[in-house]
């Protein structure tokens, strides 16, 4: 059994009064086999990571520089992240791919850096629309996962999120049928690579999920849990999705 995770990715959203969303959560949720994951902007990381101690609320970054300590200005190492209180970073999400150029190459930088630095790496891969309707998600995916994961990966430090470019907050999601055809062959090429390790690994789907569609989400195999984009900025949005997945 894969411990389920629920994530959510605030992006460049929120300043201090943010933080008072997650209280409820706090109190309301906690069921075993259910994680949850907050990733708000890096300058709310301490402070929430302050304000959920001692509840099952964990904390993540969004990114993180492949290296230690250096003259990279603005950017935000893996071990700062572990010091100011997180538990996880999100690494390869396609808004960092597209606006940041960054390639599989970085993003398995990356995930080792984060690895090292004692953090879990929520992986992010997807195709984008043109992609999928030339018929290349499987190859791009495929090729996402090889270039993005190190060899060093376990279940115990690497989650992956398959994310569609085109369900981004668009409010448009695949098919279940579609889901469940990525994340089979995620589940398959982890297995072919990881052995054991990759039948542990767990796989997030991501895309405009929301508490109206999480259920049905979450009862196609192999999908773990979710990575949350705008839904996880309110509580009662949130919550429900948590709810769902408790209850899947
Ligand atoms: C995301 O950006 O990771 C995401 C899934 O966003 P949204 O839920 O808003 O589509």
């Amino acid at each position: 059994m894969r411990t389920k995770l629920a994530a959510g990715n605030w992006k460049m959203n929120g300043i201090s009064a943010a933080l008072a969303e997650i209280d409820a959560l706090k109190i309301d949720f906690g069921a075993p086999g259910v994680e949850i994951l907050v990733c708000p902007p890096a300058t709310l990381v301490d402070r929430l990571s302050q304000r959920v101690q001692g509840s099952p609320v964990m904390v993540g970054g969004q990114d993180c520089h492949e290296n230690e300590t250096g003259a990279h200005t603005g950017d935000i190492s893996a071990r700062m992240l572990h010091d100011a209180g997180a538990s996880h970073v999100i690494v390869g999400h396609s808004e960092r791919r597209a606006d940041h150029h960054e390639t599989d190459a970085m993003v398995r930088a990356k995930t080792e850096a984060a690895i090292a630095a004692d953090l879990v790496a929520v992986v992010c891969l997807g195709e984008s629309e043109a992609e999928r309707d030339a018929g290349e998600t499987l190859a791009v995916i495929g090729r996402q996962l090889a270039g993005s994961l190190p060899d060093s990966a376990t279940a115990a430090t690497v989650v992956i999120a398959y994310e569609p470019i085109w369900a981004i907050g668009t409010g448009r999601t695949p098919t279940l049928d579609q889901i469940a055809e990525v994340h089979g062959y995620l589940r398959a090429e982890l297995v072919r690579r990881f052995g054991a390790e990759g039948d542990a690994m767990r796989l997030l789907y991501g895309g405009s999920v929301k508490p109206a569609n999480a259920a049905e989400i979450f009862a196609v195999p192999d999908v773990d849990g979710a990575l949350v984009g705008g839904a996880s900025l309110k509580a009662a949005d949130f919550g429900g999705i948590i709810r769902a997945l408790e209850q899947a």
